[in-house]
């Protein structure tokens, strides 16, 4: 795509009518607020591309460009040890269909519908539905090794881990993505903070202005693709869009996944979606400390919750996200998974190896009375509500139960007996973000494209909503972001 202009360009007025009408290589350039607060840079680089964020998406943005014979630069505002933001912390899954046939991309759709109430992107779900397979493919005739599918009911979605696994494959893969690049060419350029995106004056986004160790400087490019992740470091967003007491919130991720691609876009004129209250974050129930790996995700549908005191709360087998969040509204914000040998030889001796591995205490007894005392939950309550909930399970669900739950219900019964606690609400990613199209390209409100403006990851496309299924975000990213680079570069 040229970067000039795509429909014969209407931002052009709009920019006049912000009072810019200086030369189109300096003030004019930026808009006016910007233009005021970064002084033109000595330095100027060009390249085809300039990708913002070296994540999941950033890379496979560069990745997909690069193949195509493009010149790039990735601009990373951490430093090089920290390249991979949010996607290096991640557990490693990516969500596929259950097969790569029609029917099986139909049923991934509709359950990514379902658990976004309807109002997450449809549009995306079917393009992750439609590429994943092969994109995963990709990543493995790449160098990155990924294990075999499994499949995770009640959703019909399988889930295909980095290896070696969980919370242990993300960093192997940042390695080999990166050598990966550098050998195509791709130049990286680390403690570099984009800080303003250039546009002409068609109103083409063509270029950044970054601050970096030596000072300011412009990256020119032909388009530019954001890939900045999401905003749960930025508590000035989560209290303005989320909720006023949202910035208290545990952040599971890194502290800089301050928002900048979107503020940065907004500057730009892109429309942001998807941003406004509880349910545009992603909540999940962890350990306090091992905030990021310490979060037995897949445990919990199979298992018991119990709050502080001694009662469930929720439908486990909604899943780890709805969990979360019924978490938040917990006496003391906390929670307690309660399950048995039986559970545990059928679903948890990944997450207990995982636990094991990072240090962090697996509760363990012969008896619900004695895990009880060592949990520090009221024995009394506790016993009568696994007792309860026990005579309630009827066929792998229970609908007398209280609350009821609706699949996945075993009863409590086979000893030993495990728990994990304390769990505590933390964000683990934002859903709202920068609109984009199928094609990645940037929109304004109105729906009309930027010219030379892309955007993928967790900061575009406000793909979830309330909800999610896990792996979603990882598949968002790897197919948007290979979109977005080969649209990009085109
Ligand atoms: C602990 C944890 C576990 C998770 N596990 C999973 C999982 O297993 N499966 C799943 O689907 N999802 C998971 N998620 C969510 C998922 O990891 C993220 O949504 C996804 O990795 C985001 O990728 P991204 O490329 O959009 O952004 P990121 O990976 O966050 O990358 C964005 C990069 O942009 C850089 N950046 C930001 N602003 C600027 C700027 N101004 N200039 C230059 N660089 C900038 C950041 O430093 C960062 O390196 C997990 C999240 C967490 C926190």
């Amino acid at each position: 795509m040229s970067n000039s202009t795509k429909s014969g360009l209407t931002r052009r007025g709009l920019l006049g009518g912000l009072g810019a009408g200086a030369g189109v290589m300096s003030l004019a350039a930026l808009t006016p607020v910007q233009a005021a607060l970064l002084p033109e840079p000595e330095t100027s680089e060009s390249y085809d591309l300039v990708v913002i964020g070296s994540g999941l998406a950033g890379c496979a943005a560069a990745l997909e460009a690069a193949l195509g014979g493009a010149k790039i630069v990735v601009l990373e505002k951490a430093s090089q040890a920290r390249m991979g933001g949010n996607s290096f912390l991640a557990g490693g899954s990516f969500s596929l269909p259950i097969s790569d046939t029609a029917e099986a991309h139909a049923h991934y759709v509709e359950d990514y519908d379902k658990y976004t109430l309807g109002r997450g992107n449809t549009e995306i779900f079917a393009l992750m539905a439609e590429h994943i397979h092969r994109d995963v493919a990709w990543l493995q005739e790449n160098g990155i090794e990924v294990l075999p599918a499994v499949d995770r009911p009640p959703n019909r979605v399988s889930t295909a881990t980095v290896a070696p696994g969980s919370f242990a494959g993300m960093p192997v893969l940042f390695r080999r993505m990166r050598a990966r690049l550098e050998e195509l060419g791709v130049k990286f350029a680390f403690d570099t903070k984009a800080r303003q995106l250039i546009m002409d004056e068609a109103g083409a986004v063509v270029g950044v202005r970054a601050v970096g160790r030596q000072g300011v400087a412009d990256y020119r490019g032909r388009s530019v693709v954001i890939a900045t992740g999401g905003y749960a470091g930025n508590t000035q967003l989560l209290e303005a869009y989320s909720d006023p007491n949202a910035g208290a919130l545990m952040v599971r991720g890194i502290k800089h996944a301050t928002g900048d691609g979107l503020l940065m876009a907004q500057g730009a004129g892109a429309g942001l979606k998807g941003m406004g209250g509880l349910m545009a974050l992603h909540i999940a129930a962890v350990d306090g400390v091992e905030t990021a790996a310490g979060q037995p995700a897949a445990v919990v549908p199979y298992a018991v919750s119990i709050n502080r005191e001694g009662r469930r709360f929720v439908d486990e087998s909604l899943g780890y996200v709805s969990h979360g969040k019924a978490v938040l509204n917990q006496p003391g914000q906390m929670t307690t998974l309660v399950f048995d040998q039986s559970i545990r030889d059928s679903v948890a001796e990944g997450v207990i190896s995982t636990f094991n591995r990072l240090g962090l205490t697996v509760h363990q007894a012969d008896t619900l009375e004695e895990l009880a005392g060592i949990v520090g939950l009221p024995a009394e309550q506790f016993a009568q509500t696994v007792e309860a909930f026990n005579a309630a399970v009827d066929n792998g669900a229970a609908p007398g139960a209280n609350p009821p739950k609706r699949t996945l219900a075993s009863r409590i019964e086979t000893a030993p007996f495990y728990a994990f606690s304390p769990l505590v609400p933390g964000i683990t990613l934002t859903f709202g973000g920068i609109m984009i199209n199928e094609s990645a390209q940037a929109l304004e409100a109105d729906g009309r494209v930027i010219p030379g403006l892309f955007a993928a990851g967790e900061g575009a496309g406000a793909v979830f909503f309330q909800d999610y299924i896990g792996g979603g975000s990882m598949t968002n990213c790897l197919v948007m972001g290979r979109i977005a680079g080969r649209e990009a570069a085109a």
